[in-house]
């Protein structure tokens, strides 16, 4: 089998990869939803890998790998990754998790980090009631991640929550010292989304990036009492390009709270200083940033060596990129939390995508489905009515 064609459709806003052979064989990767400007990039790799065989996934990863770097620039090399597997899975008929070593759970447990519903404003108590819609939602998911202090507005809604001046536009890096009031606000909010979950839901936290480290030391031991799942990207994070492990090892030295990050970090090589110092307690990458489900799996494996945690992040990943999440998540190690379910935007997504179970999340888990590759496809004519007209011949 051979690849005749690399195209990218930017489809709502997600860049859809479709990978073409000359045996009518067609595989798909997604990429985030906030990244509708990296069709150019998609397209960059298409020269590297026409002609070769897409089922040997890795000699085609080979040639690609390194021309990608941390988020947002690993995710055409991911979204090429996934849909290599989808080819390598149809062409065997088997799914895809056969061919990563097969599953070892019939179910996946997924976490709530996309379902949600609007803030009436920013004190405990709105955390709270905002909390408590999450908790009714139909998914019935055992976890719900929260973005407090850095992550998003929330210190943002009162000057005197930090020393720094908040600049506001596009992914502005804020950080800095919180003051006094700032830090006890974010704790009282951590204490009231508690009070509606007590311990039937397991709460994680999105925290920054942004934190000094002592801050991080002083919020993570206040909320020791409360056994918080994880505080997420405290230091660095998101779209930060480096890891600064030596940083997080100081606050995870510190605490009973167990630390985490790792959504922006690009491929195995990335993660060896965070895992071998044992810098986290819980590593989070997403398959469709840190290079692919085989390259999630293995730092899911090493890090399972070294007693750390595993939460894949996915929530911006689309249905094609729920669809590797359910498939690599089967077959980690018993280190495997949950992954963070990507809810479909625009709602029209559901429409053109077909093969996920109805209802997707059961009682917070996701069955395992056989269908071969990812075991998704697209409804051509359904989704043909949302190409722009310079992708109508993406189907083709
Ligand atoms: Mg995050």
């Amino acid at each position: 089998m051979k690849i005749t064609d690399l195209k990218c459709a930017v489809i709502g806003q997600h860049p859809v990869v479709r990978i073409v052979t000359d045996e009518g064989i067609s595989g798909y990767g997604q990429i985030e939803s906030s990244k509708p400007y990296l069709k150019p990039q998609v397209l960059f790799y298409r020269d590297f890998i026409l002609g070769e065989d897409p089922t040997n996934v890795e000699r085609v990863m080979l040639r690609i790998r390194r021309l990608g770097a941390f988020k947002p620039w690993g995710s055409a090399v991911s979204a090429i990754e996934m849909a290599l597997w989808d080819i390598a899975g149809k062409a065997a008929g088997l799914p895809v998790y056969k061919l990563l070593g097969g599953k070892i759970r019939d179910r996946v447990r997924v976490y709530n980090g996309g379902v949600r519903f609007p803030m009436r404003g920013s004190s405990p108590a709105d955390f709270a009631e905002n909390m408590a819609r999450m908790k009714e939602a139909p998914e019935g998911f055992t976890i719900i991640k929260q973005g407090i202090g850095y992550h998003g507005q929330m210190l943002a809604s009162d000057p005197s929550y930090r020393y720094g001046e908040n600049i506001t536009g596009a992914r502005y890096p804020n950080r800095g010292p919180l003051t006094e009031r700032g830090l006890k606000y974010v704790i009282a909010c951590i204490e009231a989304m508690k009070e509606v979950l007590g311990d039937e839901v397991g709460l994680a936290l999105d925290c920054g990036p942004g934190w000094t480290v002592s801050d991080a030391i002083r919020l993570a031991r206040a909320v020791e009492p409360f056994n918080i799942l994880w505080l997420e990207d405290l230091l660095t994070g998101d779209y930060t390009p480096y890891v600064q492990a030596d940083l997080y090892r100081e606050v995870t030295r510190s605490t009973t709270t167990p630390i985490h990050t790792g959504e922006e970090i690009y491929l195995r090589q990335n993660f060896t200083d965070l895992i071998e110092k044992r810098a986290v307690s819980v590593i989070g990458p997403d398959p469709a940033d840190v290079g692919g489900i085989a390259e999630l799996k293995w730092i899911a494996e090493y890090a399972d060596l070294h007693g750390i945690l595993m939460a894949p992040h996915g929530v911006l990943d689309g249905l094609i990129g729920l669809a590797a999440l359910v498939q690599v998540s089967a077959t980690l190690p018993q280190n495997f939390i949950a992954f963070e379910y990507p809810v479909a935007r625009p709602e029209w997504w559901y429409d053109i995508i077909e093969g996920l179970p109805d209802p997707i999340v059961r009682n917070g888990f996701i069955e395992v489905w056989d269908r071969p590759g990812l075991g998704v496809e697209f409804n051509v004519s359904a989704a043909k009515a949302h190409l722009a007209d310079e992708d109508s011949d993406f189907f083709d």
